[in-house]
């Protein structure tokens, strides 16, 4: 039921179903530590949290439900990276603690249901899943699997190769009601989420006026929960990785208030134009 908190067996992951097409997903902003769980000690392993995602995450959601009345659904991890990783397969999510393979199911079946909902509601619908990073650009990172040297690549060459089908807002790139948008102008044309939010004052890339990054400038593409639960491979929901700079997005309870407040309007601009959708 929208609105309600429901965990796995553990109360490591929580869900709270909406009744929104929109999906926030914070799967590295968890706080928890037990004891009784090992830490993740796998090769390659990150075990750095996103600071206060978690934080970002609930108040993107309190914010929309305010200004709208309809509620995105929420799913957070709320171990510590250490323990648990919400964003990859999973041997490398649980570090190969048997104890957590319930979870990670549980987590997964968590998106599928929200994402389920979506479908059900309004047809089709948008996951953003939210992430910090540290990197020496102060810009909101738009994950859409497409990576630097993709994004670097120029717009003949990304049309040519069908870029948009290889990312995960594919679908949406070929039916969003927005016609002129279909294609390429959906990541980084005038009304790509990113020229929204660049509009409301944070910076982004891909955006119009930061179409990509450097060569040499540190870049996350989306991850696995970008890959699995977007539209790559069809479905009702397309997906949008978020990496958000710490200063003055991330960092202060005042600030993620602002950023928030910014996001959940350029969001709404985005499912009006892209999916039809507005508060009742
Ligand atoms: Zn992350």
């Amino acid at each position: 039921m929208a609105g309600q908190s429901y965990s796995d067996a553990g109360g490591y992951v929580e869900f709270i179903p909406g009744d929104a097409p929109l999906i926030i997903v914070a799967p590295h902003g968890g706080t928890q530590s037990p004891a009784g769980l090992p830490d993740r000690n796998c090769s390659g392993c990150v075990t750095v949290n996103d600071l206060n995602t978690q934080e970002l995450a609930r108040a993107i959601v309190d914010t929309f439900r305010v200004r709208t009345g309809a509620r995105p659904a929420l799913v957070l991890n709320r171990l510590h990276r250490r323990k648990f990783d919400g964003n990859r397969a999973q041997a490398e999510a649980t570090g190969g603690t048997a104890a957590l393979a319930n979870t990670w199911t549980w987590w997964h079946a968590a998106i599928d249901s929200a994402k389920a909902n979506v479908g059900r509601r309004t047809t089709r619908g948008l996951l953003i899943d939210l992430h910090g990073h540290g990197h020496a650009v102060a810009r909101l990172e738009l994950g859409y699997l497409l990576n630097g040297t993709d994004l670097r690549s120029g717009d003949a060459a990304l049309v040519a190769s069908a870029a948009m089908a290889r990312t995960s807002i594919a679908r949406l790139s070929g039916d969003t009601p927005s016609a002129p948008d279909r294609g390429l102008p959906l990541l980084r044309g005038s009304r790509s989420l990113g020229a929204f939010i660049t509009a409301r004052g944070y910076p982004a890339v891909p955006s119009p006026s930061d179409p990509a990054p450097q060569a040499g400038q540190e870049f996350f593409e989306g991850g696995y929960n970008t890959e699995r639960h977007g539209s790559l491979n069809g479905g009702a929901v397309d997906a949008i990785q978020i990496e958000c700079h710490l200063n003055g997005v991330r960092d202060s309870e005042a600030a993620r208030a602002a950023f928030a407040s910014a996001l959940v309007t350029a969001l709404l601009q985005y499912l009006d134009v892209h999916y039809g959708w507005r508060p009742a």
